[in-house]
């Protein structure tokens, strides 16, 4: 096996495509080295050293020598030698992974200084100054990183050296003071760790390359994976490079660049500079770089080479790229490309504007959005209408708008998170340990940094709102206060960010939905073309279903009918009919309902115009309908004017010790029928009413949690019932379907005795997961957190399907069905409609459709597609494969 992959001075042993063993990092540095861009020697360790030393503890045996040779390969290039008194080379050791993961693992620069190598850089560069400096951050790193004695006492050495010379910032540091600080360094390694610096620079290395595999299980690397659900056994390359160097004076700098606006999509390169830095100064936003164009009149030839590069990698990559370069002493070199991460907005916009560049197809540009990502483009902005005064601003950095109590730290966040509270993240500036708490805020405001710091790269990825380099902010962590001018904000006060201005408002400001923009709205179009599911949503209110049908959703998959009987006039009629003591009682109750359903149904049936409707028969236990407790009961008995013994008694009468498993679903209307029959009444007059509108009405009647084909029987023949007498009594005939949910396992197992009976199954896999696994869909939250801690569980499945377990139950059943019915149609209404990867199951074992909640509506048209067009490439390349196969 080979552990070493050299790259630069135009010859690279790897390429693009071989991320899975070079990581994201060193394929694009094989990658650029092959377009010819200017590349900095180096070479990367494959994923594979990683994972063997996860594995076992240990480096490969063969890696030592490969990497002596690839040390050997950057001295040859560049001229200088690790070591060498005279001629130093200088290297960064940097972690890379398959995935993006920015920050969460460890990186060492400037490594091959010592006391010795650090004369021979001054004297090489004419440079004491960056000579020394370099020492010093490389002192302050390696301990931090590899020694792990962490970085605050380093700090403290340079901020009083600062404070001693008078000087304002570290730039402005003389040789003395560094020579000074770099004496200060060793002696404080002496102390922390017992031994001197490492002066060996073969020990240097090795032990930088052994923290850089480790650190890919630093805790906020795990948690980043967790989040971005990455495997954990994928490993991390890692890329030894030749150190260039931006820090060498002011025609030396070092930025970070998008090839396109990575908020807005604009096609405008974005980018920020520092002269006289080092690429992680941009990073840490501790100075605020400048932006790009400004090297128009300091360095107009570096600008006119950087945009051939920008052109040269949009061209080849057919993708917005997000790059780093270093300017040494007027010459350029890249150091790094990568996909750039950008808001779903911007998303949209480069996909849409790269098809009418011919860079890529429609179907390139629907696979490019993330359908889970989708639905921030539905993020609220604040209220146009609204008046309020900003009382900072800073750089608009994700767009958006959130209003969330102020929380300083990521662990208050998360406090308040669990507590249901919806909380802003305000720091001075983000880092890679905040992510737990980011995951969990509405949006991010940061004093420091600038578009390409931590906080704004992390919001765009997570698509979440934040303003970043609000300089009037002060943070003071210790009193939990942070100043804006003359106002004071507490943790717990609520401020609202606008990530599109770059506005802060104390307060809550009224936020309006935003509208899909012409872009969205083509890309969507394309994705129609390409999915075979259809969508539908799950609404239960007229108002609900018309939000949906402004999505695109083809229908409705679920409307649970119960939802209806909430409202303040309903709750009352529905108490009295579940009080009622005979048939007759409870007729009279239901005749109080019929009209309002009725009613509902008639304003749904005129949204849906044309498209299917499926309505549920009564679902849940009857107990949700009446008060729990003594005071609720008494309020409750005193309106309907019936003794309080009377209806505690029902209460107690419809306790039950599993209500999921109770008296519910089905078994409702087979012992109560006049409740079917009512509903059925609602529904069939609706739907003669607007049908006489000139409305196109299609109904289709759907009856829960049936376990035995002869409940359903039961329940349809009622249904039918009803229907011809409403057709007969109204002169009017609606076509209309009669089927049943499959959430229950027998049912599923006896799917072909069911589907000869059912026009269509819905799969309720809420019930059928809770009942496939035996996991209470209201109590799971109890173990869920440790079950998926210690990965019993890989994903929550009442969020993602099951696709083994319960995902059998559902192939089984949709085979079974389709060889009795041949034309039964199928669809799924549970949570996982909305689900992309759900998504995809229910795509890959041939159901009709899919249903969700209207937000989710455009989420799952693109989920549809992606399902699709996945299929078809896979087949092409299977296809491809076969012909090669042949041909040879
Ligand atoms: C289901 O069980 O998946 C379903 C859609 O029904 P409900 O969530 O109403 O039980
Ligand atoms: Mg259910």
């Amino acid at each position: 096996m080979k552990f070493v992959y050299r790259f630069g001075a135009h010859r690279a042993d790897g390429s693009a495509r071989m991320k899975d063993i070079l990581g994201g990092k060193g394929a694009n540095l094989a990658e650029m080295t092959n377009i010819g861009l200017p590349v900095p020697p180096g070479f990367t360790i494959s994923t594979k050293a990683c994972v063997h030393y996860m594995r076992t503890q240990e480096m490969p045996r063969r890696l030592p020598a490969e990497v002596r040779q690839g040390v050997r390969f950057i001295e040859e290039i560049v001229g200088r030698k690790l070591g060498d008194p005279a001629k130093p080379l200088l290297v960064s050791v940097r972690s890379g992974a398959r995935a993006s993961m920015p920050g969460m693992m460890d990186t060492i620069l400037n490594l091959g200084l010592n006391d010795i190598t650090v004369d021979g850089l001054a004297r090489l560069t004419k440079n004491e100054r960056f000579a020394l400096d370099s020492y010093r951050r490389f002192i302050q790193m390696f301990s931090d990183v590899v020694l792990t004695t962490g970085d605050e006492e380093f700090e403290k050495i340079l901020s009083s050296e600062r404070k001693r010379s008078g000087a304002k910032t570290d730039a402005d540091l003389d040789a003395e003071t560094l020579g000074r600080i770099v004496g200060r360094y060793k002696a404080k390694v002496r102390e922390l760790t017992g031994k001197d610096f490492p002066q060996t620079v073969e020990d240097q290395l090795w032990m930088a390359i052994e923290a850089v595999l480790k650190s890919w299980n630093n805790p906020r690397a795990q948690e980043y994976r967790r989040i971005y659900r990455i495997p954990d056994d994928w490993g991390t390359a890692v890329n030894v490079q030749a150190m260039v160097f931006g820090n060498l004076g002011e025609a030396s700098a070092t930025g970070v660049a998008f090839t396109r606006n990575p908020a807005t999509g604009e096609p405008k390169f974005y980018g920020e500079y520092l002269n006289n830095a080092q690429g992680e100064d941009i990073v840490a936003g501790i100075r605020t770089p400048k932006p790009l164009e400004w090297l128009e009149a300091e360095q107009p030839r570096i600008l006119k080479q950087l945009l051939t590069v920008f052109r040269k990698l949009e061209r080849h990559y057919r993708d917005m790229q997000d790059v780093e370069f270093t300017v040494e002493s007027g010459r350029l070199w890249v150091l790094q490309c990568r996909t750039g991460k950008r808001t779903p907005r911007s998303a949209v916009r480069i996909a849409f504007d790269m098809v009418r560049e011919r860079l890529i197809t429609q179907d390139d540009a629907v696979l490019r959005i993330n359908p889970e990502e989708v639905h921030a483009l539905l993020h609220p902005g604040l209220d146009p209408k609204a008046k309020y005064e900003p009382v900072a601003k800073g750089l608009g950095a994700s767009p958006g708008a959130a209003t969330g109590e102020v929380a300083l730290t990521s662990e208050r966040v998360i406090e308040l998170a669990a507590a249901g509270h919806k909380t802003l993240l305000i720091r001075h500036q983000t880092s890679a340990d905040d992510v737990a708490g980011m995951a969990r805020a509405e949006g991010f405001l940061t004093a420091a940094g600038g578009m390409t710091s931590h906080a704004a790269v992390v919001a765009r990825g997570m698509g979440k709102p934040c303003v970043v380099g609000c300089e009037a902010l002060r943070v003071d962590y210790s009193v939990r206060k942070v100043k804006v001018g003359e106002k004071e904000i507490s943790e717990g006060d609520v401020v609202t960010i606008n990530g599109t201005t770059g506005e802060v408002i104390i307060g809550p400001v009224p936020l309006v939905e935003a509208s899909f923009s012409k872009d969205f709205e083509a890309i969507l179009s394309w994705a129609d073309k390409r999915r075979r599911l259809g969508v539908r949503t799950n609404a239960d209110l007229p108002r609900d279903a018309a939000k949906a049908r402004e999505f695109g959703a083809e229908g409705i998959g679920l409307c649970r009918t119960e939802h209806m009987f909430f409202g303040e006039d309903r709750i009352g009629a529905m108490q009295e009919m579940i009080v009622a003591e005979d048939s007759v009682g409870r007729r009279k109750a239901l005749a109080k309902l019929l009209p309002m359903q009725r009613n509902d149904f008639v304003r749904i049936f005129r949204e849906m115009n044309g498209y299917p409707v499926t309505i549920r028969t009564l679902d849940p236990p009857l107990h949700e309908f009446l008060p729990k407790d003594e005071p609720g009961i008494e309020r409750v008995a005193a309106r309907m004017q019936v003794p309080k013994d009377k209806l505690a008694r029902t209460v107690e009468r419809l306790r039950e010790e599993n209500p999921m498993l109770g008296f519910r679903g089905c078994r409702l209307g087979i012992t109560q029928p006049e409740i079917t029959e009512m509903q059925a009444r609602a529904i069939f007059e609706a739907a003669c009413q607007v049908k006489a509108e000139g409305v196109d009405v299609r109904p289709e009647v759907m009856i829960p949690l049936v376990g035995d084909v002869r409940e359903f029987v039961l329940q349809r023949d009622l249904v039918n019932q009803v229907a011809r007498a409403v057709f007969e009594k109204q002169g009017i005939k609606v076509n209309y379907l009669v089927g049943t949910m499959i959430e229950v396992p027998r049912a599923a197992l006896t799917a072909d005795d069911v589907a000869r009976e059912a026009e269509f199954f819905s799969f309720g896999t809420n019930d059928l997961t809770q009942m496939t696994y035996g996991f209470s869909r209201d109590d799971v939250g109890k173990f869920l957190p440790q079950y998926l801690e210690l990965k019993i569980l890989r994903r929550n499945p009442f969020e993602t399907l099951d696709t083994e377990g319960v995902g059998m139950l559902v192939r089984l059943a949709v085979r079974m069905g389709h060889r009795a019915r041949p034309e039964l149609k199928v669809g799924i209404c549970g949570e996982h409609g909305g689900d992309p990867d759900s998504i995809k199951f229910c795509h890959a074992v041939g159901m009709n459709y899919v249903s969700c909640s209207p937000y989710r509506v455009p989420v799952a048209r693109l989920a549809a597609a992606h399902a699709a067009l996945r299929e078809e490439r896979e087949q092409q390349a299977k296809a491809e494969r076969r012909r090669s196969r042949k041909a040879k």
